[in-house]
């Protein structure tokens, strides 16, 4: 039976009086999982309201760093509990596999937990000025956050978000992408469970430009942290100025993986293959742009695309999936015009290329793993953010003309290098300018390390302590200990 979701405002969950329903669909069949609501402008302004006195009355803004951390807790341990069913929710609404959604609800629950310890963390300094002048430095909560996130990373960029601006005592309204609320909805549940009070966390389902350009834009919500394109991105930071809020964007990538001559050829082409194909390519840090070195650009190739060849294509929830179905037919449809774009465009495709609709799969959105070959730095292909499973090949000289080519890009999110010359890594990898990088991986990184980019890849920075700061105000104290007039005038 399809599910019919509500809205979650002020510990209640809610219809939404608009009466058109987004059907969530399943990417690997199109079958309908549930409708969900389309919350309207007066909702969301209504939600702003609500989250805003929650925030005033501090029943949470004030609270004890210790029991946020417990109710932190409660949310990673009923996370716990419900692992497989978020498992399956994720594979069905977004298309990925089993083995990537586990992975991702696994993070998603470390992220509660690494918050939680870190709220049992001394936090802020004091000074011993002149004076008998004492300062202190202190971390409040902002007020209340919009969380506003993308369909590709459901439940975790969610949770990048809920779970530090949760542990540094904000209210928060979590909008999912229109395509992709069922994990955010699970979620909800489990915290309407918990000890969380009532009026601080609201998920709103809905357009991004009605529920997410009105939380953009309200006077009441004092930080807005989105995950998403660029282009959105540019458009939200436009209408956050009408209260100056803060601003904390996590936008798209075009990340080179530069492999040289000297690297274990083996371990490049796997994790060259991982760094692009994992999440059917539709993850904001994927190795799109592979930057081989002459010498080894036809060996290199020849294995890359009989791995490739390889990668067992299927529904998410098929055990022998290596690689799950595209979010949404518009999702498809875009990949398919950038791979016309390629040829036309006078790239070569050495794998790949097309819709694959066999074995089942007709009704779903797959696309077979596509490698060109052939490019170069001005085509499109090369150029902009495709989010599919497309990968681009192309060659450089020396050093100097990797880092050139690296860099060629408006983006700044990631990038990797492959060398068995530890100081050539180095020396590459601190001149890719990027804010997440490897060195003979690609893709792993863990709970404690910001996550961000630079350039047009963003503003701010996620996860880590980085991430508790984005939504916390700094203030000074300054307590003279010695209180005496000081007769700076006569
Ligand atoms: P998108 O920008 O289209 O949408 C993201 C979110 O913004 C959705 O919830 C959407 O409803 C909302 N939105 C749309 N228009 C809006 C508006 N006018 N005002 C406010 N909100 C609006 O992105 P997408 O297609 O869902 O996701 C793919 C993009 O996300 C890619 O560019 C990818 O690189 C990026 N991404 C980046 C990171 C990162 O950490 N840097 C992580 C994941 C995805």
């Amino acid at each position: 039976m399809t599910q019919h979701l509500k809205l979650y405002i002020n510990g209640e969950w809610v219809d939404s009086i608009n009466p058109q329903r987004q059907e969530i669909l399943n990417p690997a069949n199109q079958e309908v999982i549930a409708k969900a609501p389309k919350a309207t402008k007066d909702e969301t302004e209504k939600t702003i309201r609500t989250a805003k006195k929650t925030f005033e009355s501090g029943v949470w803004s004030e609270s004890d760093p210790q029991e946020r951390s417990r109710i932190l807790l409660q949310i990673a341990d009923k996370m716990r509990a419900n692992q497989e069913v978020l498992v399956t929710l994720e594979v069905e609404n977004n298309g990925k596999t089993k083995r990537e959604a586990a992975s991702d609800v696994t993070d998603a629950i470390n992220t509660f937990q690494y918050y939680a310890d870190l709220l049992n963390n001394p936090n802020g300094q004091t000074y011993e000025g002149d004076d008998d002048l004492q300062t202190m430095i202190i971390k409040e909560p902002i007020g209340v956050a919009g969380l506003i996130v993308p369909w590709n990373f459901p439940l975790l960029m969610s949770m990048w978000k809920v779970a530090p601006a949760l542990a540094a005592g904000n209210s928060i309204i979590l909008k999912p992408a229109g395509i992709t609320p069922m994990t955010a909805v699970k979620v909800f549940e489990l915290i309407d469970e918990t000890d969380l009070p009532k009026g601080v966390a609201h998920l709103l389902m809905g357009s991004g430009s009605v529920v997410g350009q009105t939380i953009a834009e309200s006077d009441d919500v004092d930080i807005v942290s989105f995950t998403g394109s660029t282009e959105v991105g540019r458009g939200i930071m436009q209408a956050a100025t009408g209260n100056l809020k803060k601003v904390s964007l996590e936008l798209g990538g075009k990340s080179p993986n530069i492999i040289f001559d000297d690297a274990d050829l083996r371990t490049a082409v796997d994790h060259a293959l991982f760094g692009i194909f994992m999440g059917s390519g539709q993850v904001c840090s994927s190795g799109s742009r592979i930057l081989v070195q002459e010498g080894i650009h036809d060996e290199f190739v020849a294995k890359f695309v009989e791995r490739a060849k390889r990668i067992k294509v299927g529904p998410g929830n098929n055990k022998d999936s290596e690689m799950g179905a595209i979010v949404s037919e518009k999702q498809m449809e875009r990949i398919v015009e950038y791979i016309r774009i390629g040829k036309e465009e006078g790239a070569r495709i050495a794998c790949g290329g097309k819709r694959i609709e066999r074995d089942g799969m007709e009704k779903g959105f797959f696309i077979e793993p596509t490698v060109f070959v052939d490019v170069t730095s001005d085509m499109r292909i090369v150029k902009e953010e495709i989010f599919g499973p497309v990968v681009t090949i192309q060659t450089f000289k020396d050093e100097t003309e990797a880092i050139k080519i690296a860099n060629d890009t408006v983006y700044g999110l990631a990038g990797a290098v492959f060398s068995s010359d530890q100081d050539k890594a180095m020396r590459i990898i601190k001149k890719v300018r990027a804010g997440i990088t490897w060195v003979n991986t690609y893709h792993l990184t863990n709970v404690q390390a910001p996550w961000g980019g630079y350039k047009q890849s963003g503003i701010g920075r996620s996860l880590g302590t980085y991430g508790l700061d984005e939504y916390q105000e700094t203030k000074q104290i300054n307590v003279n200990m010695d209180p005496k007039p000081i007769q700076w005038f006569g």
